[in-house]
């Protein structure tokens, strides 16, 4: 069986960590670079991108996690996203630069702007999406497949071995977004 790994320095790691083993992997928390040996993928979770960045940093993480994306899947939720993309705005902050995406931080507005949608998979069907002070994704380079569009804007990408949502899959019960992921590894 496979095992993914949930960054938990911060954030709803404990959501994913049941979602993943709905899709059929084994879950651990990582908070160190020999957690991090053990998994086979990574799953950086929602919460405060600024606090998680420092955080890594103060672990001695930020370097292990890029190496580790260089050779094996990433998924970021939200504040994960925003951890994995090339561009960040508003405000800009340092990133791992892992996918060829620009965002844009709280791009819906304040906290009052978090939503539950329906959102359309471009693949057929619709499941419930929940954004919680969502970034939004302003661009998307060459090698990046848009699997879900809310409101004009992608909001389920991937490139190669990495994927991102900019809702929260973890605090529903579809598998989908956690089962594609998986697939991956
Ligand atoms: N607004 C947060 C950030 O900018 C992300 C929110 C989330 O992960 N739910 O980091």
């Amino acid at each position: 069986m496979k095992t993914v790994g949930v960054l938990a320095l911060q954030g709803d790691f404990e959501a994913h960590r049941k979602a993943i083993e709905r899709a059929g992997a084994r879950a651990i928390e990582v908070r160190s670079a020999e957690d991090l040996a053990r998994c086979d993928g990574l799953i950086l979770p929602g919460g405060e991108s600024t606090t998680m960045l420092k955080l890594l940093d103060v672990e001695g993480l930020t370097e292990a996690v890029r190496r580790f994306g260089l050779e094996k899947p990433i998924y970021g939720t939200c504040a994960g996203a925003i951890l994995l993309a090339h561009e960040v705005s508003h405000p800009h902050q340092a990133s791992l630069d892992l996918m060829d995406i620009a965002v844009e931080r709280n791009g819906y507005g304040r906290q009052i702007d978090s939503r539950i949608a329906k959102v359309p998979v471009n693949d057929g069907g619709e499941f419930e999406a929940v954004f919680i002070r969502a970034p939004i994704i302003r661009k998307i380079g060459e090698g990046v497949r848009v699997l879900a569009e809310y409101g004009g804007d992608p909001v389920w990408v991937e490139q190669g071995r990495h994927m991102v949502t900019t809702f929260h899959p973890e605090l529903t019960e579809d598998p989908r977004v956690h089962r594609r992921f998986v697939e991956k590894l």
